[in-house]
């Protein structure tokens, strides 16, 4: 392999940051090229599951991430119905220090990875830079005046480099809103603020709740039905509109006090990829959400992110001439398309167990019991036991 290969990479998301760190530790030269004149806080907090964290382990980010992280010990599933506790599962058993269970603020993992990147003297980044065009010939992809073995999309659900190779595939709206907010652990009453994952599953609704940023922040996402209010990937909610769904009879007291205590919402339509969908052609791939957006109801989006970046990044370590990277990304989606497909049906069947309402709700907290919280545990197995 000759080190003035180039691999560019659209998107300075968590997928494309991810892919850029692993590409480059494989001997690559890569240029992120983003949309955005400067990475803000965008989103909320994300579940990192060993899977995912295992990667970013990897790659030596756990000491930036160290301080911004919590370690939950249990996910607590809550039913709106009787307002109690249908089960508590440990995750002691599946979290590892190499492989940790991680609550993150988007914007602290996105922040731990380009300090990253902007030290990594194989990586340039150029913000203020969106992928419009580019032609794939046999010999190199032309990005603008740039020519790279490959480009990767990483430019999320609504990706420009997937409409360039991919026009027909197109993101679908799910009919359900994400509202996403967050508050002060403080502002809330000590019983009230969780020390691990609450998931409330409630009549074609649930609410997660978990504390984030070293404990100081609650990161709260309520899935709601609803119809988008503009193109775009979120939108600014109203408080009172939120407020109105939770104060429904059927939702208990506690949840409206959590509700109550976030100041500004942000309305997150959610919109996924067809399952199975094209992933690679020529010398262009996808990556992320672009590929594989999906329901946030099995907490993997991001994480399914970071393993298509570690995939991505041995196929294309194996590649020994440049020839061969059009093989290499045609083995990297050989190898991820069928896990991604599944995780995505997974979320779908997850969102509709708990939105589930009336006599059937009852059965679904029956059944729960029942499993018992180590096999109901042991249904995770083959996501967090994932490795690169
Ligand atoms: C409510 C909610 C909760 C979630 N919770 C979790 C969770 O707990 N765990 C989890 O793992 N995942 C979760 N997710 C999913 C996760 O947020 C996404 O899957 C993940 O952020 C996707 O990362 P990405 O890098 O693929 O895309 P994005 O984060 O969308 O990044 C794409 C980047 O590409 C840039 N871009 C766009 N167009 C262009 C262009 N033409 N040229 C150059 N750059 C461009 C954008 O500006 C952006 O920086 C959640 C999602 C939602 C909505």
């Amino acid at each position: 392999m000759t080190a003035s290969r180039t691999i560019v990479i659209a998107g300075a998301g968590i997928g494309g940051l991810t892919a850029a760190l692993a590409i480059a530790a494989r001997g690559f030269r890569v240029t992120i090229l983003e949309k955005a004149e400067r990475l803000e806080e965008v989103g909320a907090g994300l579940q990192l599951s060993p899977n995912a964290s295992r990667v970013l382990v990897g790659l030596g980010l756990a000491p930036q991430l160290a301080a911004h992280v919590v370690t939950p010990e249990t996910v607590s599933i809550m039913t709106a119905r009787s307002g109690g506790e249908v089960m508590r599962l440990s995750l002691a058993g599946s979290a590892r220090p190499d492989a940790p269970y991680w609550l993150v603020h988007r914007a602290d993992l996105q922040g731990a990875l380009l300090a990253a990147v902007q030290s990594h003297p194989g990586i340039d980044l150029h913000l203020a830079s969106p992928v419009q065009a580019m032609e794939d010939a046999t010999d190199a992809v032309r990005v603008g005046d740039r020519h790279a073995a490959a480009l990767i999309g990483a430019d999320g659900a609504w990706s420009a480099v997937r409409g360039i190779a991919f026009p027909a595939i197109q993101p679908r709206f799910s009919g359900l809103i994400a509202w996403r907010g967050t508050c002060d652990a403080a502002s809330l009453p000590p019983e009230l603020r969780p020390s691990g994952v609450q998931l409330w599953m409630g009549p074609r609704a649930h609410l997660v709740i978990y504390p984030m940023s070293a404990g100081q922040r609650i990161n709260l996402v309520a899935i709601l039905p609803g119809a988008p209010l503009a193109p775009g990937w979120s939108e600014p909610g109203a408080a009172d509109e939120i407020g109105r769904h939770f104060a429904a009879a059927h939702w208990p007291g506690n949840t409206r006090a959590m509700i109550a205590a976030v100041g500004n919402w942000r309305r997150w339509p959610l919109f996924t990829m067809p399952d199975g969908g094209a992933w690679h052609s020529g010398r262009v791939a996808l990556l992320g959400d672009a590929a594989h957006a999906m329901l946030p109801f099995a907490a993997q989006g991001a994480g399914m992110a970071i393993e298509d970046a570690a995939v991505l990044a041995q196929c294309l370590g194996a590649a020994d001439e440049d020839r061969d990277i059009p093989a290499a990304l045609a083995r990297y989606a050989a190898l991820r398309a069928p896990r991604a497909t599944r995780v995505q049906r997974t979320a779908r069947q997850q969102g509709q167990i708990y939105h589930l309402q009336g006599p059937i709700a009852f059965a679904r907290d029956t059944a729960m019991r029942l499993l018992g919280p180590i096999r109901l545990q042991a249904r995770q197995d083959w996501i967090y036991n994932w490795t690169p």
